[in-house]
């Protein structure tokens, strides 16, 4: 049992004595670590001292800020092994992945920081004005439990970069890496309350947070339901918001793809983390006369992702994250079958010999209505809804037709007419014939999915603000 019964404020860990929260391991259900359910009083002392430090910080040269970021590098390199393994044992993504991801995104997310912070134009010249980038203040970082330290970092490097001062309330189910990067942050020579961490709930230390008057921004990645109060807390005194929501994004198959590649691609994207990934490509959009085939591909691709214990080398789909979670997928797959889509694979059930721990069985629905809910509403399981369509202009009407726009794929024999349709698509990001990531591209949602950016400068460019010197 990890006991993390403390907070990091101040630039000191802060013993706890109250109430804690029990955090499981997602393959077994065990209780591994205990962290605070800190109080409103811990969040306000955390508040002040960032605010304390924003001074000084804010101040600070470029200089200093790449020296502490290249030091949380090397921290992130050499802990990495232990950042797998505990958000392996958290969240359950299986261990070669978590090894890959969950720790290789951290150490290279600050490294492409650490290359661009150089070139940032801190200052500018426009006609006779010098333009300068200052920043924005105290930042209240809020962030959930499906890439946990990814979505730390996302957050906490370009705020420190830009010269803010930041309070961290992690997830309450994976909170553990962020206190691996609190001790890597105690090691480096950030002065003292620039970063704070307290642990608990949304609702009394994220509320704290969200209202309180000297924190000037919020960045937080989540719910779309969260992001909304958050919306709302902030209008009252003006606070600016970066939100990273929800999604379910459509892979559009156009008739000349090759479709073994583009069903295999979507399957291995819609089911990474078990399915726990804000961009998974949950709806596969197929020419009507090709669906009979996608179904069969699908489900030949999902009967490949062998299920078991994450930390095993050989498992390719985890449990998920929580019982609640759990229980919330299995609800949307009878509902998929009450709405009358075709069960194609899995089904509302824990794979065969995976009876601890929080698993699913990799479910493929066919015939799915795009107006149903399972094609609507975001589900976070390992399920794929596979769509057919009529034409290039349904396909299209049909990607665009939730209320989310946070990523999507096309495929298609010709790279033109691929990105001709990817441009029509309203999301933030989309997949052209199975793209390569890029650490350096924005990244974010339209609509329901977000507000703001992360990533690159444009990732930086949220936690500043801009004054004109007129000369
Ligand atoms: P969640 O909204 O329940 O929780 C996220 C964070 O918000 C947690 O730290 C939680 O404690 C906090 N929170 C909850 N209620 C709050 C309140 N009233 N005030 C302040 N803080 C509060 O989301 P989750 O279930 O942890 O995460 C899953 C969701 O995150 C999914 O919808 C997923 O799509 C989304 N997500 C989006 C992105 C992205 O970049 N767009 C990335 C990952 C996850």
């Amino acid at each position: 049992m990890n006991d993390l019964s403390r907070n990091y404020i101040n630039g000191q860990w802060v013993d706890w004595s109250g109430d804690t929260l029990d955090v499981h391991e997602a393959g077994t259900g065990e209780v591994i670590a205990r962290v605070p359910s800190s109080g409103r009083e811990e969040m306000e002392q955390a508040i002040a001292a960032a605010d304390r430090a924003f001074d000084s910080w804010s101040e600070s040269t470029l200089e200093q800020r790449i020296k502490v970021l290249e030091q949380l590098h090397v921290g992130l390199k050499e802990r990495s092994g232990e950042i797998a393994e505990t958000i392996c044992r958290e969240v359950g993504m299986p261990i070669k992945l978590a090894t890959a991801i969950q720790a290789g995104m951290p150490a290279t997310m600050t490294k492409s920081y650490l290359k661009l912070l150089p070139d940032f134009p801190f200052t500018e010249q426009s006609g006779n004005s010098e333009v300068q980038y200052a920043p924005v203040g105290v930042v209240g970082c809020i962030t959930p439990w499906n890439y946990p330290l990814h979505q730390v970092i996302l957050k906490i490097v370009p705020a420190i970069a830009a010269g803010c001062t930041v309070v961290l309330k992690p997830s309450e189910i994976a909170p553990q890496s962020a206190y691996i990067l609190a001790e890597i942050l105690d090691g480096t020579d950030l002065p003292k309350g620039v970063f704070n961490l307290v642990c608990g709930l949304g609702q009394t230390v994220g509320d704290t947070l969200i209202k309180h008057p000297d924190v000037r921004m919020v960045s937080f990645t989540g719910s779309t339901r969260t992001g909304s109060l958050i919306a709302h807390a902030a209008a009252d005194d003006f606070k600016r918001i970066a939100l990273e929501m929800g999604g379910k994004s459509a892979s559009v198959v156009l008739p000349d793809a090759d479709l073994g590649a583009a069903v295999k691609g979507t399957v291995n994207n819609c089911l990474l983390n078990s399915g726990q990934t804000c961009t998974a490509l949950t709806r596969l959009l197929v020419p009507a006369d090709q669906h009979d085939e996608a179904c069969e591909l699908a489900a030949a691709a999902v009967a490949k992702m062998t299920p078991g214990n994450p930390l095993e080398e050989t498992t390719r789909l985890g449990p998920l994250a929580s019982e609640q979670q759990r229980d919330r997928v299995f609800d949307y797959i009878r509902l998929g079958i009450e709405e009358g889509a075709t069960l194609v694979a899995g089904g509302p059930e824990a794979p065969d010999g995976c009876d601890q721990g929080y698993f699913v069985k990799a479910t493929v629905f066919g015939n799915v209505k795009p107006d149903s809910r399972i094609a609507q509403e975001e589900i976070f399981g390992p399920v794929l809804s596979i769509i057919p369509y009529q034409d290039e202009a349904d396909a299209i009407r049909i990607a665009n037709g939730t209320e989310y726009g946070l990523s999507g794929a096309v495929w298609s024999a010709d790279q033109d007419k691929a990105k001709k349709v990817a441009s029509k698509l309203r999301t933030g990001q989309v997949t052209v014939n199975g793209g390569a990531f890029n650490p350096q591209a924005p990244f974010g949602g339209f609509g329901h999915s977000g507000i703001g950016r992360e990533f690159g400068k444009w990732g930086l460019e949220e936690f500043l603000e801009v004054r004109s010197l007129q000369l």
